[in-house]
């Protein structure tokens, strides 16, 4: 079957990858649409500090899909073949203290699809049945491709405890960064302010319930302190994952706020503790998802939040080489870019 696989830092390449068995437990998914996630886009373009580096890579990465069951291994009950699913990337161990403690999201055995397996970009991919969850039809399967990004968005406000009314302000307005704020309105944030240098992200971030957008052209936490009165936002969501947004997310937050890192740091950020501890401020950072994961295939399936907008396009798998080597050019361009095997 065909894969895109990573060959080098910036090179993808057409793959041909012998087709999966199920094992005892497993089944294969025939993916129908694949997003093609920030990160991956980062492990592509890095030379530094990186998932390869880590130790935990897969060259056919893929973790954000919707597809068919085409094959069931042994013992594999509450799934047909032709069952339409969104596929849970990180199976997880299921037993060590922090899958039994509500926090399966950093089981140290998970296999993580599209990490340390093969991936979904490809035609079909291995997965354990426990990894599945249905969804309702196939006019889902577009919207359901970003059930992954927007777990994680939705466990990003849960991990600042954004209470009904609060006043949030996120740093970013890419794909987590305007997920978080769909999933904020949702929960009935206040005020939701986003900053974010390229036009038609902020433009993006209005129609999607924003009270307020900052071009980073100014700096942000003087703007969101204006907009509150001095007072700052009671939580911010840093969806970047550089040190300015981080100054931006610290020093835009109110005392005794909350500060939520959802971007991803490589490289480490210096921060002057005694400013926190005079404010009484909370950093608290977040990681995947646990039960945000159902949570968001069911707000997603049932209409009840509409994540078509941030959908910018979608490409054959034979493109994706060339359409990495585009994103990694202009990214601000894109929100999520959809691949389909
Ligand atoms: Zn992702
Ligand atoms: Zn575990």
């Amino acid at each position: 079957m065909k894969t895109a696989a990573f060959a080098q830092p910036g090179v993808m390449e057409l793959r041909d990858a012998p087709e999966p068995e199920p094992g005892p437990g497993q089944v294969v998914v025939a993916v129908s649409l694949c997003g093609i996630c920030g990160s991956d886009l980062h492990e592509y373009a890095a030379e530094g500090p990186s998932m390869r580096a880590a130790g935990v890579f897969q060259p056919v990465m893929g973790h954000e899909f919707t597809g068919a069951i085409a094959a069931l291994g042994e013992g594999v009950e509450g799934l047909r073949e032709g069952d339409i699913v969104v596929v849970h990337p990180g199976a997880t161990c299921g037993t060590c203290w922090h899958c039994t403690h509500g926090a399966a999201n950093v089981c140290a055995q998970q296999i993580g699809t599209g990490y340390m397996v093969p991936g979904a970009y490809a035609e079909r991919c291995l997965v354990q049945a426990s990894q599945c969850l249905a969804i309702p039809g196939e006019e889902w399967l577009e919207r359901a491709a970003l059930t992954e990004p927007f777990a994680v968005a939705l466990r990003a406000v849960n991990r600042g405890q954004m209470k009904p009314g609060e006043t949030v302000f996120i740093a970013g307005g890419g794909p987590i960064g305007l997920l978080s704020l769909i999933a904020a309105r949702r929960k009935g944030a206040g005020t939701i302010i986003v900053s974010e240098p390229a036009a038609s992200r902020r433009e993006l971030a209005l129609q999607l319930g924003a009270d307020h957008v900052i071009d980073t052209a100014q700096p942000a936490s003087l703007k969101v302190r204006e907009l509150t009165k001095g007072m700052g936002a009671d939580l911010s969501i840093e969806a970047v994952g550089i040190p300015p947004t981080m100054d931006d997310a610290l020093a835009a937050t109110r005392r005794a706020g909350r500060i939520v890192i959802a971007g991803s740091f490589d490289l480490p950020y210096t921060i002057g503790l005694l400013n926190l501890i005079v404010q009484e401020q909370s950093i608290v950072a977040t990681f995947g998802y646990v039960d945000e994961f159902a949570e968001a295939r069911d707000l997603i399936c049932s209409g009840e939040v509409d994540v078509s907008p941030l959908i910018s396009r979608t490409v054959a798998l034979d493109d994706l080489p060339t359409t990495f080597a585009d994103m990694t050019r202009s990214r601000n361009d894109y929100q999520k870019v959809l691949v389909r095997p």
